[in-house]
């Protein structure tokens, strides 16, 4: 089966999630369509010793990835592929505000992946209040086009990269924090990872410590299993009251392992008393 009719199956299953499905294929279309630069790999050996002391790839000084420019062009594009796509209505005309921004300025697309890179929130801001535009769906946009120009170099940096010298609740390439997890085979048993919503990346992580407060207190933490997603539970920690959506299957990650394929979980989360803590890339 296809990404996209699981995606399609998930949607008949999940009818309240259609208008964000449409979004989502507008954004894999756009995102097949592009043509992604041939990466020049660095040598991983400039950051390992940031890595050890627990930097992010994209946040080291030893490293500068030429993404900012092929991501700010994918920007522009899923930005004008909304306008025209099949998506919620609000969103649709939210997106022509951001092509007009985006026609009449120079390159604000690498700006944003610019700013993205260096973390550099305030000036995501600044942007979007001087184009009149959303700065969530800025960061929404410049994020999802960014995973894809980084895909390249993160597959090398995960594949160098050794997985127990990091062991910690933040995302190794991008720093950010995680908003779902995967319990997947490893041996007879099951390893627990965390998945980045912002840069896509994925990182072991003990299965009893919660990857917000690092409490590894059993009487703090517990699960939660909606009645309705067996394949689906929430980890939370009544430390520091955040849940973490957990899908226990291997599998059909494209859909289980999006943020906004489980919002129904955030509102079972809300309901207990926990908070989303993550990085979420949906909180426009
Ligand atoms: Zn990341
Ligand atoms: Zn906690």
């Amino acid at each position: 089966m296809s990404d996209l009719s699981r995606l399609e199956k998930w949607v008949k299953d999940h009818p309240f999630l259609h208008e964000l499905a449409q979004l989502e294929k507008v954004i894999w279309e756009t995102q097949a369509g592009f043509s992604v630069p041939e990466p020049v790999l660095p040598d991983w050996a400039v950051v390992e010793e940031d890595y050890r002391r627990g930097m992010p790839l994209l946040r080291s000084e030893k490293i500068n990835l030429p993404v900012a420019t092929p991501a700010g062009e994918l920007t522009a594009q899923l930005i004008r592929n909304c306008t025209v796509g099949d998506v919620p209505l609000e969103l649709r005309q939210a997106c022509e505000t951001m092509a007009g921004f985006f026609a009449a300025n120079t390159d604000p697309g690498r700006q944003v992946a610019a700013k993205l890179l260096q973390d550099d929130l305030p000036g995501i801001d600044a942007l979007a209040t001087a184009g009149g535009v959303n700065p969530g769906l800025l960061y929404f946009f410049g994020w999802t086009a960014l995973r894809r120009v980084l895909t390249p170099y993160l597959a090398a940096f995960d594949a160098w990269r050794d997985d127990d010298v990091w062991q910690r609740g933040y995302c190794p390439g991008c720093g950010a924090l995680p908003v779902m997890a995967q319990l997947t085979k490893r041996g007879k048993g099951k390893e627990r990872l965390l998945v980045c919503n912002c840069c896509g990346l994925k990182w072991g992580y003990p299965r009893i410590v919660c990857p917000y407060c690092a409490t590894d207190d059993q009487y703090k933490l517990a699960i939660l299993e909606p009645e309705e997603e067996e394949h689906f539970r929430l980890d939370v920690c009544k430390n520091c009251q955040s849940y973490i959506k957990t899908y226990k299957k291997d599998g059909n990650e494209a859909v289980a392992l999006a943020d906004w394929a489980t919002l129904h979980l955030d509102v079972l989360g809300r309901e207990r008393g926990y908070k989303k803590m993550g990085s979420s890339l949906l909180a426009l």
